[in-house]
């Protein structure tokens, strides 16, 4: 005993007994000390340990192992409380430690002192799976006492079968599901409530055919009846003023037991003539069997399939009772008081098990999604975006640039030189960017304008400040087509100016012409090598070109300005790289334009970086474009007709299908898709006389320019085509767009489509075909586009309806999923959100201080699948 004596007490450093240290210093040569001596320090020995608190009934052995077992020499001592805070703080899941709650041996529960040496050593890590895990360090003393003790896990972690009432099979089905953790139940919230206090009696309700009601009355019959083949449950109701026969199609198996007659029931279904079919259980009320009071107001959770309603809902509930007060998603709490939000923790307590005085009018608001709980939930979402993106806002602000002061009448030359005047919103914008340009921060600027709104010129104006300055300009472009108009527009412009001043001591007499290259993939090789070192050398001002500008090779002597046209077109890595090339002065400006009209809530976020210009006017003169939806051959007849028509006329049409040949498969169940090379052949046996072309996807890049070529040039009557013809390609001539399949489109797609015809001034035709009938829905959305031509409204209407992706196009990965905040919905929060996040950030830019750590940390966790930090610009 006196070994075992001595062994553990040499792991109990710096305990606070008298006596302790003399002793067991005395006890160190045990083996040296005659045996009344030895008595002597055992005795002491026990005595004095049995002063190490400890519950009442734990022997002294085992509270000498437990700390042992505990304690490992020279690892600093945080207390366990720490230990399992940094864990769930990794996790982001906890703000405040829970108790200490699991430990095998009953002697370390009380004590305060306990080191956490394992803990404290092991990297502290997310646990998904809990079970017991016997500690790892094992006690250095050779007692036969088994020392059990349970690593305390995070309590978000755990499986939710670690809640009273969920059994293994319960939590396989919920896990299958994906609600694997007691946190997943926590997030999971009911989509309705079912006010019981609402019920009316049953008499009062049977005239209100065809709504739905909320009655109560009292059973008189419930049996299973199976006849014809089928079983189902019946029940009659009273209100002993009028009876109504409710059947369940479904299980009911037992009905007799579980509303017998004589009970109480509150029920919700829908009026009909012949009682109710399926209606909810609100609550069953028996007279005298075991009370279980019925329900006030009934949280109704998402249906998950195999999992009965009633189970979910009191695990979700429970899931919440237990760690709903833990909960965190980074709001501090001055910013939640400063929104008038409610804490987080009684808001998932309202949602889940809304108080039975909450007011019918605030149930409502519940029900509508609008209560200030549900704002609360959208809020920490969108908090947590505003301050991801006014981050990364801060950084880009961070870099320096080389301002590109305006000077002169710079603006009357430029519209003197151009063949049109400016519109009003061509002057603004090129007012914002100018300014923008002369301060020594990079410009991140983002203009919006509908095609064929004139963001070109907006550009090119730009594009001359910064070359007035001395510096370059790369002008990127999604397609060699595109980058050759802008070229050869460029160049007409610059031509129309004759010189310019060039140069940071710009005078007259340094005035020369500008100086534009074009830089494409099929940019001959010779002359590539001579434009790259040209580029490297600043000879050149202006720059246009395709992806092949972003090449390694590719380097400028002191890029100013970088322009991305048809941004949407370009993933944000590309984006990146070209704006990468400045040069030791600094870095270059950024302008990207696009005709996508990007929602305000979606710009915020997506573009929340970028200040956005709006050109929110077309050029004078451009007529409507008639749009009309048409269906079946006779719709297709009609339009084959019109091209017809109008190509007597000398003039041309887009024919626009979604999907190149007639074997792709369709995504929709048993329609048959239009395709472009069966229609292509359609159209040219139907018009003889018609040139036809076709372009797609699949052909090669070049051939495909080759014939959008052959079409702007008058070479082809007709082209027939996927999307691919979305992208800004002006041709005058152009003034029939026919789209087929058009429900399958997204609105702002279908928009973009219908601007490329309608350029040349003169009256413009879209037609919108649809091989059957519309249903309610399509035939709205489409209505949409008939209507307006007001890209913004589309845009609104084409997120509310497919959500961003449609939008930003698919590389734009940009904004995550939202589970609570609504993008179309929330604009005001939305904009309250980044308010809030901007001076948190103010305050403490890197989220460093102690109370943003849960801040900190939520943002890792929200953000780290999404590497938002990179996103967009
Ligand atoms: P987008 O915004 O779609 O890129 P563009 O810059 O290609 O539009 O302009 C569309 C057409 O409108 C071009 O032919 C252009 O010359 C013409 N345009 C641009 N601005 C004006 C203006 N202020 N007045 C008249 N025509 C204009
Ligand atoms: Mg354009």
């Amino acid at each position: 005993l006196g070994n075992v004596l001595r062994v553990a007490s040499a792991s109990l450093v710096g305990i606070a007994i008298d006596g302790f240290e003399a002793w067991r210093t005395g006890i160190e040569s045990w083996e040296t000390l005659d045996e009344t001596t030895q008595q002597i320090a055992v005795a002491r020995g026990m005595r004095l340990l049995a002063r190490i608190p400890r519950p009442a009934g734990a022997t002294i052995e085992r509270a000498i192992a437990a700390r042992a077992a505990a304690a490992v020499p020279a690892a600093p001592k945080p207390a366990i409380g720490a230990a399992v805070q940094r864990d769930a703080i990794s996790r982001g899941a906890i703000q405040r430690p829970p108790p200490v709650a699991a430990s095998g041996a009953g002697a370390e529960a009380s004590e305060p002192e306990r080191g956490g040496g394992a803990d404290a050593k092991s990297p502290p890590k997310a646990k998904r799976v809990a079970k017991p895990v016997p500690r790892a360090a094992k006690p250095e003393v050779d007692v036969e006492v088994a020392v059990e003790v349970v690593e305390v896990e995070d309590p978000m972690a755990l499986p939710t079968h670690s809640l009273p009432g969920i059994g293994p099979a319960f939590a396989e089905k919920l896990a299958e599901k994906g609600l694997e953790t007691v946190e997943d139940l926590l997030w999971t919230l009911p989509r309705r409530y079912d006010d019981v206090r609402t019920a009316r009696p049953l008499s009062q309700v049977l005239h209100s055919e065809g709504e739905r009601v909320t009655f109560v009355g009292t059973v008189t019959s419930s049996r299973m009846i199976f006849a014809r083949g089928r079983r189902w449950a019946e029940v009659r109701v009273t209100d002993l003023v009028a009876t109504t026969v409710v059947r369940w199609f479904n299980v009911w198996a037992g009905i007799e037991k579980r509303m017998p007659v004589g009970c109480r029931v509150v029920l919700s279904g829908v009026v009909s003539p012949k009682g109710f079919a399926n209606p909810d259980v609100l609550g069953i009320e028996v007279e005298d069997g075991p009370a279980k009071p019925m329900p006030t107001i009934l949280a109704r959770y998402p249906d998950v399939p195999g999992v009965p309603a009633s189970r979910l809902r009191v695990a979700c509930a429970t899931a919440c009772a237990r760690i709903g007060d833990a909960a965190d998603d980074g709001v501090p709490k001055p910013v939640e008081a400063a929104a008038g939000l409610p804490s987080l923790a009684s808001t998932l307590a309202q949602l889940h098990s809304p108080a039975s005085d909450t007011a019918p009018g605030v149930l409502e608001a519940m029900n509508a999604g609008t209560s200030p709980w549900q704002r609360r939930l959208a809020f920490g979402e969108l908090f947590a975006l505003g301050i991801a993106v006014a981050q990364r806002r801060r950084i880009r602000r961070a870099d320096l640039a080389v301002p590109c002061v305006r000077a002169g009448d710079v603006q009357g030359r430029l519209e003197r030189a151009l063949p049109f005047a400016m519109t009003r919103a061509q002057r603004r914008t090129v007012g914002e960017i100018a300014d923008d340009l002369g301060r020594p921060v990079p410009m991140n600027r983002l203009l919006q304008g509908d095609v064929g709104s004139g963001k070109t010129a907006v550009a090119f104006a730009a594009a001359v400040q910064v070359v007035s300055a001395g510096r370059q300009v790369a002008v990127m472009a999604p397609t060699e087509l595109l980058s050759e108009q802008h070229f050869a527009t460029w160049k007409r412009w610059a031509a129309r100016l004759e010189t310019w001043p060039v140069g940071r001591a710009a005078s007259a007499d340094r005035e020369r012409p500008l100086r534009i290259e074009m830089l494409t993939a099929s940019t001959p090789k010779g002359i590539r090598a001579s434009m790259v070192a040209l580029l490297a050398a600043g000879q050149v001002d202006i720059v246009i070109g395709t992806h092949a500008l972003i090449a390694e090779s590719v380097g400028f002597g002191a890029l100013g300005l970088v322009i991305i046209d048809e941004q949407h077109r370009f993933g944000v890595a590309q984006r990146m790289k070209l704006r990468d090339k400045g040069d030791g002065q600094g870095a270059p400006h950024l302008l990207v334009m696009t005709a996508t009209p990007i929602p305000r809530t979606l710009a915020l976020t997506a573009f929340g970086d970028l200040d956005v210009s709006l050109l929110d006017e077309l050029p004078p003169g451009r007529l409507p474009i008639a749009t009309q939806i048409l269906t079946g051959a006779r719709g297709r007849a009609a339009a084959y007709k019109l091209i017809g028509e109008r190509v007597a006329a000398g003039e041309r049409a887009y024919i626009v299908c979604p999907k190149v040949e007639s074997s792709e498969p369709d995504d929709d169940g048993g329609r048959v898709f239009k395709d472009a090379t069966t229609t292509a052949e359609e159209v040219a046996a139907a018009l003889p006389t018609v040139r036809v072309g076709l372009v797609h996807g699949r052909l090669d890049g070049l051939l495909r320019d080759r014939v959008m070529r052959a079409f702007a040039s008058g070479e082809l009557d007709v082209l027939v085509a996927t999307t691919v013809i979305e992208v800004g390609v002006d041709v005058p001539a152009a003034t029939v767009m026919v789209i087929h399949d058009a429900e399958r489109f997204g609105l702002a797609q279908l928009h973009q489509l219908r601007g490329r015809v309608g350029r040349g001034g003169g009256a413009a035709h879209c037609l919108l075909l649809s091989q059957g009938a519309l249903g309610e829905e399509a035939g709205g959305r489409l209505g949409v586009l008939a209507e307006t031509t007001d890209g913004f409204r589309i845009a609104e209407e084409d997120l509310m309806l497919r959500g961003p992706g449609e939008l930003l196009g698919p590389k734009q990965a940009g904004v995550p999923r939202l589970r609570f905040g609504d993008l179309a919905a929330h604009t005001e929060l939305l904009l309250e959100a980044r308010r809030h996040a901007e001076r948190v950030l103010d305050e403490d830019p890197t989220l460093e201080r102690p109370e943003h750590a849960s801040l900190r940390q939520a943002m890792a966790r929200r953000f780290a699948r999404h590497a938002y930090g990179a996103e967009a610009g």
